[in-house]
């Protein structure tokens, strides 16, 4: 089968390896749609964390797919032990051995996956696969949101305008909020802002104004945490869902910090609750993230969807991989 294979640092290709034997625990996936997104570059480069990467690897951490009888599928990409102190408490992000696919085992981006059967969850017939694809950062936006507990007629301000900052913005409006901004860098981004549900997207800090309930860093810069550090109010809370690079740091204002009596909140990748609240929200149509896909390759053109995540012109929201 091909597969997109990382076999360290700097080194990408697609290539032939043997099909995955599924092991007796494990299911056989067909993907159909694999989504990119800047940790696969961050992969690529050398840029994680040595603690959640081991090389070689298989890309591909988003993932729709169908099982050998035709069933539509998803599926979790971390693997929990599910006999730690952390699993058994539910916080099943935090297992005491981190295993995930698409960084520690094998992910998607081939033509076949074998993944652990208790972390597949069946689509609703109708869900398209290229927008299920989008569980994935959705339970990662969903976690850092559940983790903020916003509350009804709030005001929030969601920076950075790429996949997670849209999705943030429409997650939010599940909770009723009074207002959402969006503050990007790129003007193209506009229709993909306003197709999420942000009531205003601004381009400068200065027009995002304060004073926000909530802000959520979707960036991933330490120039974006500074700025979501200065736009929350008094008693606001502050979550970071980018990653910035491995050991990269941002200066934080003690002061205005404590004074502000602010809430800072790092929340990392979901849980198995939350991924199976987000593949709810999707087979029910609570919420339809579709509208953030922008660019699909096939996975033989793999080469160019990188090229497109790494910089584009024009709008740019999810870029899907996807397989016949
Ligand atoms: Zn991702
Ligand atoms: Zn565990």
């Amino acid at each position: 089968m091909r597969a997109l294979r990382v076999d360290r640092p700097h080194s990408v290709a697609l290539t032939e390896e043997p099909a995955p034997g599924p092991g007796s625990d494990e299911l056989l996936v067909r993907p159909r749609a694999v989504g990119l997104c800047g940790t696969d570059l961050e992969l690529i480069d050398g840029a994680v964390d040595p603690a959640y990467v081991r090389y070689p690897l298989v890309l591909g951490h988003e993932w729709s797919g169908v099982l050998a009888d035709g069933t539509a599928v998803v599926g979790e990409g971390i693997v929990p032990c599910r006999a730690c102190a952390a699993c058994e408490r539910g916080a099943t992000n935090l297992c005491a051995t981190y295993d995930e696919l698409g960084f520690t085992r094998p992910g998607a981006a081939a033509d076949e996956l074998a993944v652990p059967a208790r972390l597949v969850h069946r689509l609703a017939p109708g869900v398209d696969l290229a927008e299920a694809a989008l569980v994935e950062p959705m339970a990662v936006v969903l976690r850092g949101l559940r983790r903020a507990a916003p509350e009804p007629g709030l005001r929030a301000l969601v920076v950075g305008d790429g996949t997670i900052g849209l999705l943030a913005a429409h997650l939010l409006r599940l909770w009723s909020p009074a207002e959402i901004r969006v503050l990007g860098r790129r003007p193209e981004q506009a229709g993909l802002v306003a197709a999420a549900g942000a009531d205003r997207f601004v381009l400068d800090a200065e027009e995002a104004g304060g004073g926000y309930d909530l802000v959520v860093e979707a960036a991933g810069a330490p120039e974006a945490v500074r700025t979501a550090l200065g736009a929350a109010g008094r008693g606001g809370r502050v979550l970071l869902l980018g990653l910035a690079g491995t050991g990269r740091t941002a200066a934080l204002p003690i002061d205005d910090t404590v004074n502000g009596d602010l809430t800072v909140l790092g929340s990392f990748a979901y849980t198995s609750e939350v991924w199976r609240e987000a593949v709810h929200l999707l087979n029910t149509g609570e919420v339809a993230p579709g509208f953030v896909i922008t660019h699909r390759f096939p996975l033989a053109e793999a080469r160019r969807a990188l090229a497109v995540l790494r910089g584009c012109n024009g709008p740019r929201g999810k870029v899907l991989l996807t397989l016949p």
